[in-house]
């Protein structure tokens, strides 16, 4: 039974390729519309970086080439904020007639009160709103203890995780394919009032920055990254992926982050590439597979507790912790001026990019709250603002757990130095010598400490802004007093 005129509403799932709301849409409804309501107003206050606002104004134009392939019309309605959402959708529903409103979960707290409210109104006035599990390859609540409890230690999680992916998910694992495109004629919207609902022309690109170019977002090149990385960088990856000054790891993470790429496009992607890889677990390729996990056990946690995307720290105890508050330290952190090399050019190029490798977001985000004792939450807010590939739930992960505030977090004795961390990750300085070039000349036996070259006096360059070891002592204690230890 068909209903007549569907709307898929697209959010962060920005693809027509292993879309499960557009797939069940086009399977019920013989007409659909596309809605996107980008919120530009309040993209500043949720901290979505510029970076990550163009990468969205690119991908839509894109993607709606793609859904007028399918006979799918893609409107955009701009809203001030999440609480005119409901109403927004209930007119634009009434104006086309529509009966059934479809989208993807989004698992975080706002998202989900918002879908409740528009979920609310439409049954009010008679339209059905269905959501589906998407942006995982096993939905959250679904891999649990014995107890039927969420994990809350990777590991555990991880081996559940396989097992139900080994014995029941292989084939909901598997995309889904591009619909085929609608046969009734695409829905007329050039009645739609032009002024309210986008319809029509180009997309405007608010946030033109030429690095972001590095960031393709046709199709067939976004495929082909992660072809490339499955063929060419996977077998490496175990060994490679710690190093930033090699190109060792896939960067999908904004695609991922955004949905303009699915979790299970990326395992089948690996899978073609290694059938056999979940018998290898010490190899490249499940190596890789192991960080999709991770991906999948942050939504999981912000699922299992909503606390996690409300600013709290998942260990109660650490609020306790009386975080400093130093201006001039958070100001030099954020503009890459701390003193210790691998932080600056860590920041610096997020900075310049959006963009930092997984080591480095470990040792700048430990440099925060351990050597600068800042609360974790400022920094956070600072890569949500910055990053090309800001995701709520991998973000707030990688911070708690480098703050030792979070679940199966870093144990908050165990503080990385950020200068070992520089000599063992990039040796020779050369991340360091692209990112910040007063160093460049600086010879490698003092890269990683540059204030003890004999010819120091001649760099522009600040001397470290506090001293590792004892500002390591100081954490160590503020932390076990908080925890009641000491
Ligand atoms: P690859 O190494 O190729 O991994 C493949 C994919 O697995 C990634 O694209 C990503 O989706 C996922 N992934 C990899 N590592 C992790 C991880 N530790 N946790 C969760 N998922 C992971 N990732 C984001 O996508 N958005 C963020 O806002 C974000 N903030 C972070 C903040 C901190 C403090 C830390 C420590 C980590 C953060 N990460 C974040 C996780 C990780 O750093 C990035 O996903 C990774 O660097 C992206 O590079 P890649 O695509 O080349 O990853």
């Amino acid at each position: 039974m068909h209903d007549h005129i569907g709307l898929v509403w697209f959010r962060h799932d920005l693809r027509v390729v292993d879309n499960t709301a557009l797939i069940k849409a086009s399977e019920k409804c013989n007409r659909l519309v596309a809605l996107y309501t980008p919120t530009p107003m309040q993209w500043h206050e949720h901290n979505v970086s510029p970076m990550q606002a163009n990468l969205i104004e690119r991908r839509l134009i894109v993607l709606k080439e793609q859904l007028k392939q399918l006979n799918i019309p893609l409107i955009m309605v701009e809203v001030p904020d999440f609480n005119s959402l409901p109403q927004v959708i209930l007119e634009l529903v009434g104006e086309l007639n529509i009966k059934h409103v479809f989208c993807n979960k989004q698992y975080e707290w706002n998202e989900n009160k918002r879908d409740s409210q528009v979920a609310q109104l439409l049954a009010n006035n008679m339209v059905r709103f269905t959501s589906f599990d998407d942006s995982c390859v096993i939905p959250p609540l679904k891999v649990l203890t014995k107890k039927g409890e969420a994990f809350k230690v990777f590991t555990p999680f991880k081996r559940e995780w396989l097992n139900l992916f080994r014995h029941q998910s292989q084939q909901s694992a598997r995309p889904y394919p591009v619909p085929e495109p609608l046969d009734a004629p695409p829905l007329e919207v050039e009645q739609l009032d032009n002024q309210k609902y986008q319809h029509s022309g180009r997309i405007k690109l608010t946030y033109p920055f030429a690095e972001t170019m590095l960031w393709p977002v046709d199709e067939e090149a976004i495929r082909q990254r992660l072809v490339t990385f499955c063929i060419e960088k996977a077998a490496d990856y175990h060994q490679n992926r710690d190093i930033p000054s090699i190109d060792g790891t896939s960067c999908l993470s904004p695609y991922l982050a955004l949905g303009m790429l699915s979790p299970r496009q990326c395992i089948a992607a690996l899978m073609a590439e290694y059938p056999e890889c979940l018998e290898y677990p010490d190899e490249g390729a499940f190596t890789w597979l192991n960080e999709i996990i991770w991906r999948e056990f942050y939504r999981h946690l912000m699922v299992a507790f909503p606390k996690l995307s409300r600013n709290q720290p998942f260990q109660p105890w650490t609020s306790k912790v009386p975080w400093a508050h130093s201006e001039d330290h958070l100001r030099a952190w954020q503009q890459g001026r701390t003193g210790f090399p691998i932080v600056d050019a860590a920041m610096r190029q997020l900075l310049a990019t959006g963009w930092m490798h997984n080591r480095l977001r470990m040792i700048t985000a430990s440099f925060f709250t351990k050597d600068l004792l800042l609360h974790w939450h400022i920094g956070e807010q600072w890569f949500m603002s910055h990053l090309i590939d800001g995701d709520l739930a991998s973000n707030n992960g990688g911070w708690q757990w480098a703050a030792s505030t979070g679940t199966d977090a870093q144990p908050y004795f165990r503080v990385f130095n950020p200068t070992t961390q520089g000599e063992r990750f990039d040796p020779k300085g050369e991340f360091i010598r692209t990112w910040v070039h007063e160093l460049k000349d600086v010879p490698d036996k003092y890269i990683h400490q540059p204030h003890n070259w004999p010819q120091a006096e001649t760099l522009d360059y600040p001397k470290p802004i506090v001293d590792h070891k004892a500002a390591r002592l100081m954490a160590i204690d503020v932390f076990k007093k908080a925890k009641g230890e000491a």
